[in-house]
């Protein structure tokens, strides 16, 4: 059923095999799987495990023993991004083949001292961080080494551009205007492969999205602010805009959001205590 033309309503979950899945996962795995079961659509499993030093064989096994557990059944074959590499690879070199990709070596702490200097006005914090307020923009592709991170010049994209994006989440509900400006002052050129990575987490998933025809994105609200950089980088290739659904998050009786580190809560353990499926459905309030 991948990337069929068809489908109206496709969608996925794509947990990261770093740590148990948690309640918040649950959450988010049962929503999107009941939203595509409700329209008669999909509900695809992608294993986003890029990050080859933190990602686990064992705790991708368990992603699915955790979702077969709760009665959650996916469509087609899981999508390991793993096996994409190659593709994010020339998706990246048919953008630095525009000319819209440059090389950089600013640390964390650099960015920090360059964009505090008074000449850089107001740039805050975004999605990834302290705004990058394109120190190494002037470097050309050619001259990339392999410690250098790999980020899209913004200024490439035209001054009026204006795309939005459709959100359906309760909180946000509307349409949302993506603006260069925006982008500049909130994100900074955002990075599209970091050293010794074939992709960056923004770019691999609207990559991901696009290849496998998702057209609903249901996700956590943590996402809500990276939405406009993804719209962005979506609009950038060409490729169609899914419509979005930043859900709730789950918190801990203390309000804290809950973190994979968070063993008391997998659902692994709630599992071996011998609670059942319609107990965490009860739990994060389904
Ligand atoms: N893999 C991401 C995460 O675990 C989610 C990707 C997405 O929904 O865009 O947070």
């Amino acid at each position: 059923m991948q990337g069929s033309e068809k489908m109206t309503f496709q969608t996925r979950f794509a947990p990261s095999p770093t740590g148990p899945l948690h309640l918040g996962h649950a959450y988010s795995a049962i929503l999107a799987h009941d939203m595509a079961r409700a329209q008669g659509g999909a509900f695809l499993l992608r294993i986003d495990d890029l990050d080859q030093s933190r990602a686990r064989l064992e705790w991708e096994e368990l992603i699915y023993e955790d979702l077969r557990w709760l009665g959650l059944t996916w469509d087609g074959p899981v999508r390991r991004q793993s096996d994409h590499f190659d593709d994010y690879r020339a998706a990246l070199a048919a953008l630095a083949a525009q000319g819209a990709v440059y090389p950089c070596r600013c640390s964390r702490a650099d960015i920090e001292a360059a964009a505090s200097a008074p000449q850089e006005g107001a740039l805050g914090f975004g999605p990834d961080g302290r705004t990058y307020p394109g120190t190494c923009r002037d470097r050309g592709y050619a001259d990339r080494h392999a410690t250098d991170a790999l980020r899209y010049d913004l200024t490439r994209a035209e001054p009026d551009l204006s795309i939005s994006f459709s959100e359906t989440g309760l909180a946000h509900t509307g349409t949302y205007e993506v603006t260069r400006d925006h982008l500049l002052t909130h994100v900074g050129d955002p990075v599209l492969a970091r050293p010794g990575m074939a992709a960056s987490y923004h770019f691999s998933v609207v990559l991901d999205d696009a290849a496998c025809g998702i057209t609903h994105v249901i996700r956590g609200e943590d996402l809500f602010e990276a939405t406009f950089l993804q719209r962005f980088l979506q609009h950038q290739m060409g490729l169609p805009a899914p419509v979005y659904h930043h859900h709730r998050l789950i918190r801990d009786a203390g309000g804290k959001r809950l973190a994979k580190r968070d063993e008391a809560r997998a659902i692994r353990t709630y599992r071996e205590d011998g609670a059942t499926p319609q107990d965490v459905r009860r739990m994060v309030g389904l």
